[in-house]
């Protein structure tokens, strides 16, 4: 165990030096909190998948500022990815890409191809520009768990485990970056995310694959993901009503109104996207807080627009 040193988001230059010295360093995203460590760095991105408790072959996505850096991790461009980087570039939008000899097999989990994305954080661009070289960074959580979008929820599952962590309050977005594979004649999205298929193919012009099941090597594939501590459910509305005849002590996610019971706690969601995503993991966190014996969530509106959150939700529900 170490101490693990918190940074107000000014003190950046602190976390800098300790991302200089090898070591691994919670910082802000938009997205949600980075657990991270020098991308030319072997021993520190060991480090990374050590504190998770990460099996190496998930590999990580490399974090830049600029698109000089860009090119140092790709081999190739292609125009399609030049035209989604100056439109969605900073922001919340992973891109596949060829990877060069010189990104490490560690990142890439001996995969030919390396992900990259250009975050939209103040703290975690300034980080990346003063050590001038790119980050690796994945979700700041125990493997498996589920994401962090404020400072105390890095810690619940790394404080001991990590050199430091850079308090940059709630992150905004609130869920992970939409992965797209830009190898492909057709780009692929890999992981839903706030930017949509819709989006992407307004700028590409071309019709993107969303597959259902795929092979490749994500974590957003795996079965079970983002788990909270209690059993979840996704259920309809009506379902809901119907156990609570029988069911006590539940946490209810809702965003419809419905009739409430005294034995179970509820916690209003938006029926916004936005916000809903904004505070997912926090209420998932929140919950986990509790005593309550399980998590019944209501399942969210069937629009595309949803993709990305009705994702997560699966993914943390019990199977
Ligand atoms: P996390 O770090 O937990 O947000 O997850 C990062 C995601 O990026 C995981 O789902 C990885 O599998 C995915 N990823 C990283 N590199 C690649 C790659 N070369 N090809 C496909 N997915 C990747
Ligand atoms: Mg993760």
């Amino acid at each position: 165990m170490m101490q693990t040193k918190y940074f107000k988001f000014d003190q950046i230059k602190e976390a800098v030096d300790l991302l200089k010295g090898g070591d691994i360093v919670a910082l802000p995203t938009e997205t949600v909190y980075g657990l991270a460590a020098d991308a030319k760095n072997e021993d520190a991105i060991k480090k990374i998948f050590l504190a998770k408790g990460r099996p190496s072959d998930h590999p990580l996505i490399v974090h830049i500022d600029s698109l000089d850096m860009l090119n140092e991790c790709a081999q190739e461009v292609s125009l399609q990815a030049k035209k989604l980087a100056e439109h969605f570039w900073p922001g919340p939008l992973t891109m596949v890409f060829k990877k060069r000899e010189s990104v490490s097999n560690l990142i890439t989990a001996g995969l030919d191809t390396v992900a990259v994305r250009m975050p939209q954080h103040p703290v975690m661009l300034e980080v990346i520009k003063m050590l001038g070289r790119p980050l690796v960074a994945p979700s700041a959580n125990a493997h498996k768990k589920t994401s962090p979008t404020k400072p105390e929820h890095v810690l619940k599952t790394l404080d001991g485990k990590i050199a430091g962590i850079v308090d940059g309050g709630i992150c905004s977005i609130g869920i992970e970056s939409t992965i797209i594979d830009m190898t492909k004649e057709t780009p692929v999205i890999l992981r839903p995310g706030s930017i949509t298929a819709k989006a992407l193919e307004q700028v590409l012009k071309v019709k993107v694959q969303v597959p259902f099941d795929h092979n490749q090597k994500i974590s957003g594939n795996m079965k079970i993901h983002y788990q909270p501590e209690k059993p979840l459910f996704l259920l309809s509305l009506e379902q809901i009503e119907n156990l609570l005849h029988t069911e006590s002590n539940v946490a209810i996610m809702h965003y419809s109104d419905l009739d409430k019971q005294e034995s179970c706690v509820y916690y209003k969601m938006s029926s916004k996207r936005q916000d809903y995503a904004k505070d997912l993991y926090a209420t998932l966190h929140a919950i986990d807080a509790t005593t309550v014996e399980k998590i019944f969530v209501e399942t969210p509106p069937l629009l595309n627009e949803w993709s990305d959150v009705k994702d997560r939700l699966l993914k943390a529900s019990k199977k």
